[in-house]
């Protein structure tokens, strides 16, 4: 099959968890764009790159040697060769993502290597505005969100029990700088499917969108 399905929405809810579900189910392949910002974060940080500086993060986002590995059973990222996958979701790395991604240089860079992955189909993307920016032509567009509370006690049951509250404000933040940023802010793209996922399980939430992909 080369159907692409466009997965958006907040942090939290429970976008890589479906679309690996629906990638394994349907045996299309799977991208996680977050993992892409995040690796660049993480190789910015690394190199003593001033993150809070867009001009700075401009001028080296470009160098960052980034591959990403498709399998939704086991998706890879690595970066100047090194497994970063544990890496990339540091507290470091979290705070630091969305004022990174709100640099154009770096959504630039990421758009040229979203598409050549994309090209060809069979696979679930995710991220922020893979219905609107980077695969408008998506054959199916979903628009996931989840109450703030449900994020952030399922973000703080996988992180082993850390603070709901605190959980809960992180979310929050990278949620409000996700939508109000001018280049490809998160919003639902035209032609997407809503589904608060507040009230569903994880299984639900895979056969509601297995069955939107087989309709
Ligand atoms: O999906 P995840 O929470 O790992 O993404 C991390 C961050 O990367 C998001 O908070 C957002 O700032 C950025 N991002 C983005 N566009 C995407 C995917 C992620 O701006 N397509």
């Amino acid at each position: 099959s080369r159907v692409v399905v466009a997965v958006d929405g907040t942090s939290g809810s429970g976008k890589s968890s479906t679309c690996r579900g629906v990638a394994t189910r349907l045996g299309l392949r799977y991208l996680d764009t977050g993992a892409q910002f995040r690796a660049i974060t993480w190789w910015l940080l690394r190199e003593g790159v001033d993150v809070h500086d867009a001009e700075a993060v401009a001028a080296r986002c470009d160098e960052a040697p980034i591959l990403s590995g498709t399998d939704p059973t086991g998706p890879t990222i690595q970066i100047d060769g090194v497994d970063v996958a544990v890496a990339i979701r540091s507290d470091e790395v979290t705070r630091n993502v969305s004022p990174v991604s709100t640099v154009s240089a770096v959504r630039a860079r990421l758009l040229e290597l979203q598409r050549g992955i994309i090209d060809g189909g069979g696979i679930v993307v995710e991220g922020r505005d893979i219905g609107s920016v980077v695969w408008p032509q998506a054959e199916i567009k979903l628009y996931l969100t989840a109450d703030t509370e449900a994020r952030a006690l399922r973000r703080a049951a996988e992180q082993g029990g850390s603070d709901v509250a605190a959980t809960a404000q992180v979310l929050a933040e990278r949620d409000r700088i996700d939508s109000g940023r001018t280049t490809a802010p998160l919003v639902r793209a035209d032609g997407a499917v809503h589904v608060d996922t507040t009230p569903y399980s994880l299984e639900e939430v895979i056969d509601l969108v297995v069955g939107l992909v087989l309709e």
